[in-house]
């Protein structure tokens, strides 16, 4: 009896798998027609200085609308495409897409962009997103790049490589989702970042939790012996604006600066909250 039960469960569960598996499926076989169908988006959120609330730069962010699918969150298709090994082709289009747009930005603003940890275990990484700035005609100067601790641990001594050669192009790296994960505080010694990037899930509790307050500052003063930049990220409302501002974090980001918004949006953006006497031109061309 109890055997017979057994074999149930199990039919339950694999149909269950069976399910989830034809699920993955589906959602790999759409991703990977809209990446050669060029349907993957890429977003616009703004960084400001917290001292003058001026903008800085954007960070990118892609985003996928899919007619069937609906909205797929980056945060599910880009692990997707990491695992199924075409990590590199997305990539490599959301870059030229948000370099492109980036060339129609004041040349002072940079542009902050996402690679994934899998691309930090590719030696041709490096060679790949000079390439791609090379064929656009963007600025290495003006390039960020934004990776995880994860990152940099899975693979040291590509990882170490890669951000060498692009750092020795002008390209800078931070740290990006500081704070969570597999922290190491090690990482930091090695010299190999510009700018770390507080996560949010500090910033959102600033105000509230003394324990957060406390992290955030010593985050501050460690980044200034360090001469590391610092942008505080998930920045939601006035008052952690206003607290962050007073504690002498440089730079901030989140919606109450700005949401995420297509090429066209940002710079209409620009023109409203950017003084440049170019801009208006800009905008209509
Ligand atoms: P991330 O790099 O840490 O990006 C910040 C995320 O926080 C974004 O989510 C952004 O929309 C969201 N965010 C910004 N301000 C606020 C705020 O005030 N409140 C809240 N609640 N959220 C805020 P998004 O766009 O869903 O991206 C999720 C993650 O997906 C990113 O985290 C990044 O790890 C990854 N990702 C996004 N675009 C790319 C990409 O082009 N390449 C790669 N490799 N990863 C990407
Ligand atoms: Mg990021
Ligand atoms: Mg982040
Ligand atoms: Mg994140």
């Amino acid at each position: 009896r109890s055997k017979r039960r057994g074999r149930g469960q199990i039919t339950v569960y694999s149909r269950e798998i069976a399910q989830e598996m034809k699920r993955a499926t589906q959602l790999e076989q759409a991703l990977r027609n809209a990446i050669i169908s060029d349907a993957i988006d890429v977003h616009f959120q703004p960084i400001v200085s917290l001292s003058n609330n001026q903008v800085v730069g954007f960070e990118a962010l892609a985003r996928w609308n899919d007619p069937d699918l609906g909205f797929v969150s980056p945060g599910v298709f880009v692990p997707l495409a990491e695992e199924r090994g075409f990590i590199d082709a997305l990539s490599e289009a959301l870059l030229r897409k948000a370099a492109e747009a980036a060339l129609s930005w004041p040349r002072e603003l940079f542009l902050s962009f996402n690679l994934s940890s899998a691309q930090l275990m590719d030696p041709g990484t490096s060679s790949s997103v000079l390439s791609i700035l090379g064929r656009v005609g963007f600025d290495p100067h003006r390039l960020e790049l934004e990776i995880t601790e994860t990152a940099v641990m899975s693979s040291a001594d590509t990882a170490h490589r890669i951000i060498a050669d692009l750092r020795a192009a002008g390209v800078r790296i931070s740290l990006d989702d500081f704070g969570t994960g597999q922290s190491s505080l090690g990482r930091l010694r090695d010299f190999i970042f510009d700018k770390i990037k507080i996560d949010r899930a500090f910033v959102s509790r600033i105000n509230s939790d003394r324990a957060s307050e406390h992290i955030i500052k010593a985050i501050l003063t460690m980044c200034e012996g360090l001469e590391l930049e610092v942008v505080a990220e998930g920045i939601e409302d006035y008052a952690e604006a206003v607290k962050l501002r007073t504690l002498g974090c440089g730079m901030g980001q989140g919606y109450h600066f700005g949401r995420p918004a297509d090429g066209i949006a940002t710079l209409r953006f620009l023109h409203e909250n950017y003084y440049d006497p170019t801009m208006a031109e800009r905008v209509s061309a």
